[in-house]
C-alpha cells in the first residue's frame, strides 16, 4: 500500500523541469506541444468555444508554459509576457496615483527607468532604498506605500535581500511584495515560499538560457492578484507570440541541469579570480569574503552564474582587458550557455542617473560576468591571458 506520506512528497524540480506543463497533444499523441500559430479559433455557436477566442487572451502553447513556469516556482498561477520589462510594467499598473513603493537600491536599471521615466508621472512615489538591513526599512513605510520591490541577488553588484524578512514587514505594513528573481533563477530560489506575493522573471535570461528570444514572466499563488494581472496583460496586450513560447517550454526542460553547471563553473571562476591582484574585488555571493554569504547560503540553494570585479587601473585597462577575452563576448543581458562580459556604467546601467550610480558603487572598474557552461578551465584561462 502507498503510503499517505509518499503521494504527498512534491516532485524535484528537475522533474518539473521536464514534465511540467506538457500534455501528449490529445489528437495525435505528439509528445512535445505543438506550435499553435494561430490567432483565432473557430466557435461551434456564437460565444461557445473550447476555452480559446483570440490568441491575445489565450493560446494553447503559451498555456503549456504557464502551467511549467507556475510549477517552477510552486505558485498558482503563472503568466507569460512578451518581456521581463512588460512584465514588470503589468505589475505598476496594478497601482493607483499617490501610492508610494519601496524600490532596491540597486535594481535591474531597466527597471529603474520604467518607474523614474514612465510611472513617476502618474503621481506614483517610487522611493530606491537600500534594503540589506530590513530594520532600517521599518522606518520607510508610509500608509500610502503599496508595494516592495525586492530583486536579489542585485544587478549588477550581487547585494543580497533577506526575502523573508522584507516581505514580513511588507504584509506587516498592507503592502504586496514582488521579488525579481532573475538572478537566482527557481532552481536556487523560491520566493513565494519565502513570503513574497509575485515572482518576476525575465525570461530573456536563465529560464530561455540560450540568447535567441526575449520573454517575462510573472508567479503568483494568489488568485485575486493572478486575475488582475491576466486581465492587465489581455488588455494591455503583451503576450508572447507562440514561437517564442515554444522554445521557452524546450529551454525548461535542461533549466535545472544548465542553472547546475552554470553555478559549479561561477564557484571555480570567481575562486580562480579571487586569486588575481589584478582585480581588487571579486563578488560572487559563493565566496566567504561575501559581506552576506550567510544570508546568501540561509535564502539559496545555489549561487547561480554572475560574478562581478572591479579592476584595478583606469577605464583603458577595463577596455583591453575586455578586448582581449576570447571565450567571454562583450554583450549586454546574462543567462545564457555562452559566457559574456559586460560594463555596466557604459552599457546596462547607463541610463541609470549617474549621482545613483556613484552613490551605490557602480563605477568604470567594474565589469560583470555572465558565466556560461562552457570548460570552467577555459573560462578561467581566458581571464588570465586577458590580464597579460
Ligand atoms: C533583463 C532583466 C529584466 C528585463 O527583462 P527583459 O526581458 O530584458 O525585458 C528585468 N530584471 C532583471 C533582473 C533582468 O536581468
Amino acid at each position: 500500500m502507498k503510503s499517505a506520506n509518499a503521494s504527498e512528497r512534491r516532485q524535484g524540480i528537475e522533474t518539473v523541469c521536464v514534465h511540467a506543463g506538457v500534455e501528449p497533444e490529445p489528437t495525435t499523441g505528439a509528445i512535445m506541444t505543438p506550435i499553435f500559430q494561430t490567432s483565432t479559433y473557430v466557435q461551434s455557436a456564437p460565444g461557445e468555444h473550447k476555452g480559446y477566442d483570440y490568441s491575445r487572451g489565450g493560446n494553447p502553447t503559451r498555456t503549456a508554459l504557464e502551467l511549467a513556469l507556475a510549477a517552477l516556482e510552486r505558485a498558482k498561477h503563472g503568466i507569460s509576457f512578451a518581456s521581463g520589462l512588460a512584465a514588470v510594467h503589468a505589475i505598476a499598473q496594478l497601482l493607483n496615483p499617490g501610492d508610494h513603493v519601496l524600490v532596491c537600491d540597486d535594481v535591474y536599471g531597466g527597471t529603474g527607468r520604467l518607474f523614474r521615466r514612465l510611472f513617476a508621472k502618474y503621481g506614483i512615489d517610487f522611493e530606491f532604498v537600500d534594503m540589506r538591513r530590513p530594520a532600517d526599512l521599518k522606518s520607510q513605510f508610509r500608509p500610502a506605500t503599496k508595494l516592495v520591490w525586492i530583486e536579489t541577488p542585485t544587478n549588477p553588484l550581487l547585494r543580497i535581500v533577506d526575502i523573508r524578512a522584507v516581505a514580513d514587514l511588507a504584509r506587516a505594513h498592507g503592502a504586496l511584495t514582488v521579488v525579481d528573481n532573475t538572478f537566482a533563477s527557481p532552481i536556487f530560489q523560491q520566493p513565494l515560499e519565502l513570503g513574497a506575493d509575485i515572482v518576476l522573471h525575465s525570461t530573456t535570461k536563465y529560464i530561455g538560457g540560450h540568447s535567441d528570444l526575449v520573454g517575462g514572466a510573472l508567479m503568483t499563488s494568489d488568485n485575486e492578484l493572478a486575475e488582475q494581472l491576466r486581465f492587465i496583460q489581455f488588455a494591455g496586450g503583451a503576450v508572447n507570440a507562440p514561437q517564442e513560447c515554444f522554445i521557452l517550454l524546450r529551454s525548461i526542460k535542461t533549466l535545472a541541469l544548465r542553472m547546475q553547471r552554470h553555478h559549479e563553473n561561477a564557484c571555480l571562476v570567481s575562486d580562480a579570480l579571487s586569486k588575481q591582484t589584478a582585480f581588487s574585488e571579486v563578488i560572487f555571493p559563493g565566496l566567504e569574503s561575501h559581506p552576506q554569504y550567510a544570508l546568501a547560503r540561509a535564502q539559496m540553494s545555489g549561487y547561480a552564474g554572475m560574478v562581478s570585479v572591479r579592476l584595478k587601473g583606469n577605464f583603458d585597462d577595463v577596455k583591453r582587458f575586455v578586448s582581449r577575452l576570447q571565450v567571454f563576448s562583450l554583450a549586454e543581458s546574462l543567462g545564457g550557455v555562452e559566457s559574456l562580459v559586460n560594463h555596466p556604467e557604459t552599457m546596462t546601467h547607463a541610463s541609470v542617473p549617474p549621482e545613483h550610480r556613484k552613490r551605490i558603487g557602480i563605477d568604470s572598474s567594474l565589469l560583470r560576468f555572465s558565466v556560461g557552461i562552457e570548460s570552467a578551465q577555459d573560462l578561467i584561462d581566458d581571464v588570465v591571458q586577458a590580464l597579460g
